[in-house]
C-alpha cells in the first residue's frame, strides 16, 4: 500500500521546532524520486472527477508536491507566501499561531471569480494555514474544490473545520 511506502520516508523530529513538538519531516521523501511520482499519481488518481482550475500551494514546503501535481495535471500555479514575498499586488489574511499570528498572501490577479481552486499543502495540522489560504480564495471570488495534503495529522481532528470550504480532503498519509 502506498501510504505504508511512503510512510517509511516520513522522519520524526522530537521538539522542532519548539519543545514538546514532534515535527513530521519529509526530506527523506523527496530523496525517493521514483515514490515522489508515485505519490503525485495517487493524488490525481485521488481527484478524479473534481473540477480543478487552478492549484494553490502554500509557503514553503506546499509548493514542492503542489507544482508537480499543477504540472501533471497540466493546470496553472498559485503560489500562497508569507508577508513581503510575492511582488506584484497582493491580498492578505493573517491567522492566529499557537503563539502569536501569521500573514499569508495571494497575488490580486492568481485567480478570477468562479476559479475552482484545489488548495495544497505538504501537512494538515490544526488547519489554520489552509482556512486563512481559502479565505484569500473567496476573497477574490474563487472556491475551493479540494483540498490535498501529503500528511494529515488526524489526531487534531481538524478536517472538520475545512468542510466549509469544501468536503473533498484528501491525505496520502493519515496519522491518528
Ligand atoms: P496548521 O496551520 O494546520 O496548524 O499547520 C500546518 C502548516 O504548518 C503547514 O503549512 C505545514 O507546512 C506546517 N507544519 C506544521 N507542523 C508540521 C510538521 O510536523 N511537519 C511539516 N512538514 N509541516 C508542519
Amino acid at each position: 500500500m502506498i501510504e505504508e511506502q511512503l510512510k517509511k520516508f516520513i522522519r520524526d523530529i522530537p521538539d522542532f521546532p519548539q519543545p514538546g513538538i514532534v515535527f513530521k519531516d519529509i526530506t527523506p521523501l523527496l530523496q525517493q524520486p521514483e515514490l515522489v511520482k508515485l505519490a503525485v499519481a495517487e493524488f490525481v488518481k485521488k481527484l478524479e472527477g473534481v473540477e480543478i482550475d487552478v492549484i494553490a500551494g502554500i509557503e514553503s514546503r506546499g509548493f514542492l508536491f503542489g507544482f508537480l501535481l499543477a504540472q501533471a495535471m497540466n493546470k496553472p500555479f498559485v503560489p500562497i507566501r508569507k508577508q513581503g514575498k510575492l511582488p506584484f499586488h497582493t491580498i492578505s489574511e493573517s491567522y492566529k499561531l499557537e503563539y502569536g499570528q501569521a500573514t499569508i498572501e495571494m497575488h490580486e490577479d492568481a485567480i478570477q471569480e468562479g476559479t475552482k481552486v484545489l488548495m495544497h499543502d505538504d501537512l494538515l495540522a490544526t488547519g489554520g494555514t489552509v482556512v486563512a489560504a481559502s479565505k484569500l480564495v473567496e476573497k477574490l471570488g474563487g472556491e475551493i474544490a479540494a483540498y490535498s495534503f501529503v500528511i494529515s495529522l488526524d489526531f487534531l481532528q481538524s478536517a472538520g473545520r475545512l468542510t466549509r470550504f469544501s468536503d473533498k480532503i484528501i491525505s496520502l498519509i493519515h496519522y491518528d
